[in-house]
């Protein structure tokens, strides 16, 4: 099965490409210590952290934790995907905003959600039913696929 992550206070842009390499991934600010090493145990959870001392603690209470070694959020991905053997795959993403399965929809669900731009030149369109955002491929795309796919390639 896929690994399953929890990431603390300061992993927020991580939390978002992993959701978008497909893993499903909880982001928690602002969450005291003992409540994410709890919520990772109870939902068997990699918890991720650029906090030492976390680690130490999650791993005492039988948690596996991973300390992120570099900042960078490309670097944090190649770290996991040599550690764990992940591989990313964008067309499985999650909603990066709030980790929910997203679904695809018909080029009609997103009339007027969309700008008009957008609308008239491309057709594939995901929603999520959790928070409502609506996602496409847009010129950014290209660049988000290329990391994800450099993320497993690089070596320190
Ligand atoms: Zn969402």
């Amino acid at each position: 099965m896929a690994p399953r992550f929890l990431l603390d206070g300061m992993l927020g842009s991580l939390s978002r490409w992993l959701r978008i390499g497909g893993y499903d991934t909880e982001y928690r600010k602002d969450t005291p210590d003992d409540a994410l090493i709890e919520e990772a145990a109870r939902e068997k959870r990699i918890l991720l952290t650029r906090d030492e001392v976390l680690v130490k603690r999650a791993r005492k209470r039988g948690v596996e934790a991973i300390y992120i070694e570099k900042e960078c959020d490309e670097k944090a991905l190649s770290q996991l995907s040599t550690i764990l053997g992940l591989t990313f795959d964008p067309a499985q993403a999650r909603c990066p905003k709030c980790n929910h399965a997203v679904n695809k929809v018909a080029k009609t669900a997103v009339t007027g959600k969309v700008p008009e731009g957008t609308f008239k030149t491309v057709d594939d369109y995901w929603a999520c039913p959790s928070c409502g955002s609506v996602y496409w491929r847009g010129s950014h795309w290209p660049r988000i696929v290329e990391t994800l796919s450099g993320a497993g390639k690089y070596t320190a």
